[in-house]
């Protein structure tokens, strides 16, 4: 699957964003080896600590149904200064089943930048 594609299913999940607090929709299409696409998107809480990134609830959904084997995650956000990375509390969660995870982040005003899960998060806890 091609980028462009990939970060399209990620616009469409932000769409879903329950972010009534932040005000900062995110969506994120987690792309599996099966070839299956997981999407999320961020859903915050009124007690803002249980609220969760888009990126995690794409791979806690994969996980879930049985997936663990994953190749990319586009990641979008509004327009805002530079791309939306994810938090380092994602790229553990990513770190713990795809060390090798390609990771293409984009935001509102067309600005992308692709890379590789080891150049974002190059020391993981416990891995
Ligand atoms: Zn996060």
């Amino acid at each position: 699957m091609q980028d462009t594609e990939l970060l399209q299913k990620a616009r469409e999940a932000q769409k879903n964003s329950y972010s009534p607090y932040s005000h900062f929709a995110v969506g994120a299409a987690l792309l599996t080896k099966s070839g299956r696409v997981y999407l999320g998107t961020n859903i915050e809480n009124a007690s803002y600590g249980l609220s969760l990134c888009a990126e995690r609830v794409a791979v806690f959904k994969a996980v879930s149904e049985g997936e663990k084997e994953f190749l990319k995650i586009a990641v979008v956000c509004p327009a805002s200064e530079g791309v939306c990375r994810p938090c380092g509390s994602c790229l553990q969660a990513m770190r713990e089943f795809a060390p090798d995870l390609t990771v293409i982040m984009a935001n509102a005003k067309g600005e992308q930048e692709t890379r590789t899960l080891r150049e974002l998060f190059p020391y993981p806890f416990g891995l």
